[in-house]
């Protein structure tokens, strides 16, 4: 038994047998391949979110850069929003129910309809 070299290829990081262990590169190749590519390599969509790299606001969809503008506040929308955020009008912003106005208050939820406060 001599000692192995375990080693992984760049590609094993987002492929779905990688171990992420350092004694196992991965569950079909435990001693890693000899070769810059796997052919036993399977892309791991779990691992994609930490692979690429996203704008705020945007996706990517089979290597394609989506904008999603809606999915995030912009700056200029937070500052809109905080005209009807319920520190300034004391009412939930969803359903106009009254939202007690306490100093110590940190979350705006309203107990109402159930809106929660995330421009903050
Ligand atoms: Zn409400």
């Amino acid at each position: 038994m001599g000692l192995s070299i375990r080693r992984k290829i760049p590609e094993c990081d987002c492929c779905i047998f990688y171990a992420h262990d350092p004694h196992l590169v991965c569950t079909v190749h435990p001693e890693g391949v000899s070769s810059d590519a796997c052919s036993d390599f399977e892309h791991d969509p779990t691992a994609e979110a930490e692979e690429l790299w996203e704008p705020e606001g945007a996706s990517y969809y089979n290597g394609e850069l989506i904008l999603a503008p809606e999915q995030r506040w912009t700056l200029l929308e937070k500052l809109a929003l905080l005209d009807s955020h319920p520190i300034f009008t004391g009412r939930c912003p969803n359903c106009e129910a009254g939202i007690a106005l306490e100093n110590s208050r940190v979350h705006w939820d309203c107990g109402h309809c159930g809106w929660k406060d995330d421009s903050l």
